[in-house]
């Protein structure tokens, strides 16, 4: 009951506003789903295009409220000892699949001696991903993204290299805030949940980029 308890007041205002409606909004979205998918088992037909749009469309808008709720929430994480080079490992197929369909190519370096750190592992897949993807929404074909680990006296740092256009100075100190975003579909919601899990993990996240070569994403995880 007591550890219930701290967690419920750890919630902010906010962070119970924005349950509450996910929850209301995320039922009926499942209900939708289920019925598109019966609809589309009992009479297939040629809308297969439009259901397929469809569902890709929930999911995203799925995803959207899921980065919204972790954020408004703001959770103390839940770690434990992990191999963060485990974690890319798991994730490189998903991410050459991603690059090979854009042309671009992926490298990935990995330090030596990289202990085990104290990681939520379904968030930092996240934190990559989430990198990894603007890193490939940004360049064009022939782009190059690097993952990178590096060794430092006080912790392990992870570095998500790529070849795009860079990013201006101006446009780097908004990069964080929730729902600053310069494209079309986007949400604006990446990089803050980036941020919100690297603080969380007690680590930094920071960017140098230069404009016409590319950008460079650091975060920094200490030894605990
Ligand atoms: P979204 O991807 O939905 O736009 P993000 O929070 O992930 O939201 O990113 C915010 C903005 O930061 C992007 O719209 C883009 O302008 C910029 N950005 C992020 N990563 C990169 C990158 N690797 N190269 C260039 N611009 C980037
Ligand atoms: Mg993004």
């Amino acid at each position: 009951l007591r550890t219930e308890l701290s967690h419920v007041e750890r919630l902010s205002l906010v962070g119970q506003m924005a349950a509450g409606i996910t929850h209301e909004i995320r039922n009926p979205m499942a209900v939708v789903r289920g019925f598109l998918q019966l609809m589309r088992e009992k009479s297939p037909s040629n809308l297969d295009h439009y259901y397929r749009i469809v569902m890709e469309e929930l999911d995203r808008a799925n995803g959207i409220i899921n980065d919204f709720l972790s954020l408004a929430q703001n959770r103390p994480v839940e770690s434990e000892k992990c191999s963060l080079h485990d974690i890319i490992m798991e994730l490189s197929p998903l991410l050459w699949a991603d690059a090979n369909l854009r042309g671009q190519t992926i490298e990935i370096r990995l330090s030596e001696l990289v202990p085990p750190l104290l990681l939520n592992a379904k968030e930092i897949k996240q934190l990559i991903l989430n990198l990894s993807r603007n890193a490939m929404e940004a360049m064009g074909t022939k782009g190059q993204l690097t993952l990178e680990t590096r060794l430092t006296e006080f912790g392990v740092e992870l570095l998500v290299t790529d070849t795009g256009p860079g990013i201006s100075p101006n446009q780097q100190e908004k990069l964080f805030e929730p729902f600053y975003t310069t494209k079309e579909q986007g949400t604006g919601l990446g990089l803050a949940l980036c941020l919100s899990i690297v603080e969380r993990h007690g680590g930094k996240i920071s960017v140098h980029s230069e404009q016409g070569k590319g950008t460079s994403f650091t975060v920094f995880f200490p030894f605990t």
